[in-house]
């Protein structure tokens, strides 16, 4: 099964302090790079599921049909024919892949197995549910995001290499605690001997396809190949930019860490590569992870879907991670709502050593708003959840939203100034910076 897996995943990036190199490991025949210019050629040689294994040409084909239909239904019952004139093929695939990637439409090439268990106060028997947040975004909803009037979507640098780079060490014995940042949501945790990964992500796309939807903007923060041994994963949601099957793929052969999700995602894990170990939790359980270390999932304000029919389907959550320096509540995706959730943490929880909080993917904010925080409201989810310390997250290396590459740290420094609060109590590293405590 694994073979079939990194054949159809984006190629990964080994760290380089120039241009990028592509990773020979994640890379089959003929698969693109993410960096591919508009005019180069698509050799794609096995795409899956419903595709599998046809060719380039193929692919082309459906994608043309598939715009076709994007654009007929957006001009027929939707938008109207002005909007459905925008839709070329090349910004379809981006809108499938882009926003599969967190907030709406979600590509139809991949669609977990369903999960089945007893009915709870989040889950009705068929999807999962947020009791306190809102349903994810209607197709027209994500439509008029797309091609309405009015978009302002700012261009991203090709490239925004960040000076860093981290060679980890091998452990972290002790009490300390040892964070690098690997870039986006990802994070190397070291403490008490352990090694723990953070929504691993080495692909170049966080997308289902190689050759279109969002890619990085720079380098992982730690190349795979310095990756200490890694003995536990924890991937909070299916949303492409935070369960990469390629990268869990690879860690699996590598080390087999153990892999913590919420309920679903392990049918999506283990239904790409069986090798992947992975073990599935509801919210508020908590789960042992040796060594005095312990994790507890917890709800957060969002939702998830890999394929066009599996919206929900999984369950999406937050990590209270117990650590001998104290507790660290790493919150991948969430929007804020009226911070209830945050402040439940802090009931539950607190005191938290630390808190990390997504700052990135806000705009939007009518589209955005009920599944992501803007800077402001990380601040006030600071605040709620009483963390001693805050770092930042989720912003600068995949642009999946409307705001500027630099928007979500300068609107981070205005709301914390607005506040009063010291910037160094709410940090963003960039990615191969490490942060102790
Ligand atoms: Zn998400
Ligand atoms: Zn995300």
């Amino acid at each position: 099964m694994r073979s079939s897996v990194t054949a159809v995943i984006p190629a990964r990036w080994s760290l380089s302090s120039g241009s990028p190199k592509r990773d020979p490991v994640a890379g089959g025949d003929g698969l693109t790079c993410a960096r591919l210019g508009a005019s180069a050629t698509l050799p794609v040689t096995d795409i899956p599921n419903t595709f599998a294994p046809v060719g380039a040409s193929r692919c082309r084909a459906l994608a043309s049909g598939l715009s076709g239909r994007a654009a007929a239904l957006a001009e027929s019952t939707v938008l109207g024919a002005n909007w459905a004139m925008k839709i070329t093929r090349r910004r379809f695939f981006g809108l499938l892949s882009g926003v599969a990637a967190l907030v709406g439409l979600p590509a139809w090439t991949y669609s977990t197995k369903n999960y089945s268990g007893p009915l709870s106060d989040h889950f009705d028997g068929t999807q999962f549910f947020d009791p306190d947040g809102v349903p994810p975004k209607s197709l027209r909803q994500v439509l008029r995001w797309q091609f309405g009037p009015g978009r302002q979507r700012q261009a991203w640098p090709e490239w925004a290499a960040s000076a860093y780079a981290d060679t980890p060490p091998a452990r972290v014995n002790g009490a300390n605690v040892r964070l690098s940042f690997v870039g986006h949501a990802s994070w190397l945790v070291q403490t008490s001997g352990l090694n723990i990964l953070i929504d691993p992500m080495w692909s170049m796309r966080a997308s289902p396809f190689a050759f279109a939807g969002p890619k990085r903007h720079n380098d992982p923060g730690i190349s795979f190949d310095a990756l200490p041994a890694i003995d536990i994963a924890l991937v909070s949601h299916g949303h492409y930019d935070h369960l990469d099957l390629a990268t869990l793929s690879d860690l699996s052969a590598k080390f087999s860490p153990r892999v913590i999700t919420p309920l679903g995602n392990d049918l999506t894990m283990r239904s790409a590569d069986d090798a992947i170990r992975a073990e599935a939790f509801d919210w508020h359980q908590r789960i042992e992870l040796g060594s005095g270390v312990a994790v507890t999932l917890v709800p957060t304000r969002h939702w998830t879907a890999r394929g066009l029919f599996d919206r929900n389907r999984a369950l999406w959550a937050s990590f209270v991670l117990e650590t001998p320096a104290g507790k660290i509540y790493i919150v991948c995706d969430s929007g804020y709502g009226d911070g209830k959730h945050f402040r439940h943490v802090a009931q539950a929880h607190g005191p938290l050593r630390l808190a990390i909080l997504p700052i990135g993917a806000y705009e939007p904010r009518w589209f955005m708003r009920d599944q992501h925080m803007n800077p402001s409201d990380a601040v006030k989810a600071l605040a709620d959840c009483g963390a001693e310390q805050a770092l930042a997250h989720h912003h600068g290396t995949f642009q999946l939203t409307d705001e500027a590459i630099d928007a979500p740290l300068n609107a981070l420094y205005a709301a914390l100034d607005e506040a009063k609060i010291p910037r160094e109590k709410f940090l963003a590293l960039k990615p191969g910076q490490t942060f102790e405590i």
